[in-house]
């Protein structure tokens, strides 16, 4: 059990959110939520999170305990000032920089300063997000590095002790689903396959092993390359 009053997690309803929601559950003696409604092309992902909230809560009686406020955060300026596959209607595609359009620049950087604002007021000393350097697009701000320089301009500029945790770091997809199973078993992994929401699209649609969603889109894809080599290993 960690000496730390509390953490808050960037909560968005997806996979890696929700396996991170999982590990400061079982770390922390307290945990609260924070979700960012930024003009989102889809709104599945926020429409999943309080079935999330409430069926995790079930899966252990200390979690229950654990387990605080959430907060929905408006971040609709984000899409008013940036122009993205993720807040726009247009086809995911390379740009010339390397990077694909369904990066929000400043997204994450954004997120965790509102995070720590928040933190400060309800004074919880640890933020916990599920940024990943192992196996993703190459967000940028997704980057260790990037994660460990904001956490030491968010303590200077607040003058804080925050401590930014991303248990996922280093992981790529189908040992992130393997945490989840070592976290809260089988019952946490079919959490996770039937009501979490990853695919760009917001497709639900039919139910594969992997959970809901297109199958074709990149974060589709990740998640279901990443479960058959996991359900592969455990069989
Ligand atoms: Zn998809």
């Amino acid at each position: 059990m960690s000496t730390a009053t509390g953490a808050l997690v960037l909560f968005s309803g997806g996979q890696d959110s929700t396996t991170c929601l999982a590990w400061a559950l079982a770390r922390y003696p307290r945990v609260e939520t924070i979700g960012f409604d930024y003009g989102q092309r889809h709104a599945i992902e926020l429409a999943v999170r309080p079935v999330l909230l409430q069926k995790i809560t079930a899966l252990h009686p200390e979690w229950k305990t654990r387990l605080a406020d959430d907060h929905m955060i408006d971040l609709g300026l984000i899409s008013r000032i940036s122009e993205t596959a993720l807040t726009r209607d247009v086809a995911i595609e390379m740009q010339d920089n390397g990077l694909p359009n369904t990066f929000v620049p400043g997204r994450n950087l954004l997120f965790m300063t509102v995070a720590a604002t928040l933190a400060y007021r309800r004074g919880l000393d640890v933020l916990v997000g599920g940024m990943c350097e192992t196996d993703f697009s190459g967000y940028p701000d997704c980057r260790d590095d990037t994660m460990k320089a904001l956490q030491v301009a968010l303590n200077l500029g607040m003058a804080t002790r925050l401590k930014v945790e991303t248990p996922l770091m280093w992981l790529d997809k189908a040992a992130t689903w393997r945490l989840a199973q070592e976290l809260g078993g089988t019952p946490l992994v079919d959490l996770i396959r039937e009501d979490t929401h990853t695919c760009y699209l917001g497709e639900r649609g039919a139910m594969h092993d992997w959970g809901h969603g297109c199958g074709t889109c990149p974060a589709c894809e990740l998640r279901a390359r990443g479960y058959r080599q996991f359900a592969g290993q455990a069989a």
